[in-house]
C-alpha cells in the first residue's frame, strides 16, 4: 500500500500548501481520504492517472476537508475521465451538496463520468477485495451539537483505519488516519499493531499524542495539520531521543510504502 500526502496544511491558510487529503494506492486503484482546499492542484502536481481514483471519503464537511471537491470533479473532466466516481460522505449532508454543486455550474448531465454520493458507515467494510476500512467516529464536532437541530448538520465526525489483506506472500499492513480528533483517546484503540499512524496537531496537543503512541510499537509516525503558530520540533525531537520513535512531519507529495 502507498500512501501520499496530498495536502499537509492545517485549517489556517499557508503560502504553497494545500489542506487535509491523503491517497491511499493499492496495485492500479486509489481512494482518497478528505479533500480540503488545494486538493486538486496538488493531486494534478503529482501527476498521477485520475483513473486511479476510484473512491473518495470524507470525515466531515469542514472546508479544509471537503472544499477542495468541486475542483477535483472539474479537473477529472478537463482529464476526460470516463471512470465512474464513488464519494461517501455524511448522510445529512448530502442532499445540500448535490444541490449546491449546480450553483458552481457543475452538472451531473456535462461531465462523461458518473459521480455519485453514498454515506457514510461506521462499520467494517471491503472498500476493494484487498483493502478493508473502518471509519470510526471521533468527537471533533461535538461542540456543534447546538446547532444540529437548527441546520440539521451532522455531529460525528470520523477517523480511519484501513488494513491491507495479506496475499501472494504479501504482510498485512495496517495505516491509520485520524483525521481531525477532539483528544488522542479517540484513536488509543487502534494503535496496536500499526505499520504508520498519520496523526493530526491542530486539535489535540504533541505533548499528549507522545504520551499515548509511546505506549505503543508503531513501525512510522507522522505528524500532519500542524497549526503554523506552533513549534512541535523540540516535542519531536524528544520522541526520537527517548523512545527511539520514528516520527516525521508530513509535506504535501509526501510519499510512504507501508
Ligand atoms: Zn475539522
Amino acid at each position: 500500500m502507498k500512501i501520499t500526502i496530498f495536502g499537509s496544511a492545517s485549517g489556517i491558510p499557508e503560502k504553497g500548501k494545500s489542506q487535509t487529503c491523503i491517497g491511499v494506492e493499492v496495485g492500479e486503484k486509489m481512494i482518497l481520504l478528505d479533500v480540503g482546499e488545494g486538493s486538486a492542484s496538488s493531486i494534478a502536481g503529482d501527476g498521477i492517472d485520475v483513473d486511479k481514483i476510484e473512491k473518495i471519503f470524507i470525515s466531515h464537511t469542514h472546508a479544509d476537508h471537503f472544499i477542495g471537491l468541486p475542483r477535483l470533479l472539474q479537473y477529472f473532466k478537463w482529464k476526460k475521465r470516463r471512470k465512474p466516481l464513488e464519494v461517501y460522505l455524511p448522510s445529512k449532508h448530502i442532499e445540500a451538496v448535490e444541490k449546491f454543486l449546480p450553483f458552481l455550474y457543475i452538472f451531473k448531465e456535462r461531465f462523461e463520468f458518473e459521480y455519485k454520493f453514498l454515506p457514510l458507515s461506521d462499520k467494517e467494510f471491503f472498500v476493494f477485495e484487498n483493502l478493508k476500512m473502518k471509519m470510526f467516529p471521533t468527537k471533533h464536532l461535538q461542540k456543534y451539537r447546538k446547532y444540529a437541530e437548527l441546520y440539521g448538520v451532522e455531529t460525528t465526525s470520523y477517523g480511519y483505519l484501513i488494513e491491507e489483506i495479506a496475499n501472494n506472500g504479501v504482510e498485512a499492513k495496517k495505516f491509520l488516519f485520524s483525521s481531525d480528533l477532539h483528544s488522542v483517546d479517540e484513536v488509543k484503540n487502534y494503535l496496536d499493531g500499526l505499520n504508520l499512524l498519520v496523526i493530526e496537531c491542530a486539535h489535540i496537543e504533541i505533548e499528549d499524542i507522545i504520551d499515548v503512541v509511546s505506549d505503543f510499537d508503531i513501525s512510522e509516525i507522522v505528524l500532519t495539520h500542524v497549526s503554523p503558530d506552533k513549534n512541535i520540533m523540540p516535542m519531536v525531537e524528544y520522541a526520537r531521543a527517548k523512545f527511539d520513535m520514528n516520527i516525521n512531519l508530513a509535506y504535501d507529495g509526501m510519499k510512504i510504502e507501508v
